[in-house]
């Protein structure tokens, strides 16, 4: 249906941009809160296969939240599985940054 795809959409915004501004050298504090702001997040996201999807690849590939760079390239991969998963074409995640951080140069 249209609202999952506007959701969906609408959800990646927030969670890559999240990611592009999440700290280089994150605290242990900030560590523990992002994995669990992920874990939080996918049982409570508002379509229902999504969030059950979402929750079986986390345990087989928990966030990477070490640092911006790792969480970015995390979110990236996450985001391609799920595009595998749909059909939709793969993302070159060397250039998340560009895309959610930086602006693209053309
Ligand atoms: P989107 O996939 O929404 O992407 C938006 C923009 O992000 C793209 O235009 C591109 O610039 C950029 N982008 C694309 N891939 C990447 C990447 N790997 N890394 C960084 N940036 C990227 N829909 C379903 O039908 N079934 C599901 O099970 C499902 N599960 C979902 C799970 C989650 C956690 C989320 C957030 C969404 C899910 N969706 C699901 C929605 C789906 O992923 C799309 O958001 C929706 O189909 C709209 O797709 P789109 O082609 O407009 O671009």
């Amino acid at each position: 249906p249209a609202d999952r795809e506007e959701l969906g959409r609408s959800t990646w915004t927030f969670l890559h941009t999240m990611a592009a501004y999440y700290p280089e050298q994150p605290s242990a504090q900030q560590r523990r809160d992002m994995g669990e702001l992920v874990r939080l997040f996918s049982r409570f996201y508002p379509c229902e296969d999504c969030a059950k999807d979402m929750r079986e690849r986390l345990e087989t590939r928990p966030p990477d939240t070490s640092s911006r760079c790792r969480l970015s390239q995390w979110m990236c991969g996450l985001h391609n599985d799920v595009n595998r998963r749909l059909g939709k074409p793969q993302f070159d995640c060397s250039r998340v940054d560009e895309r959610w951080k930086d602006g693209w140069s053309d």
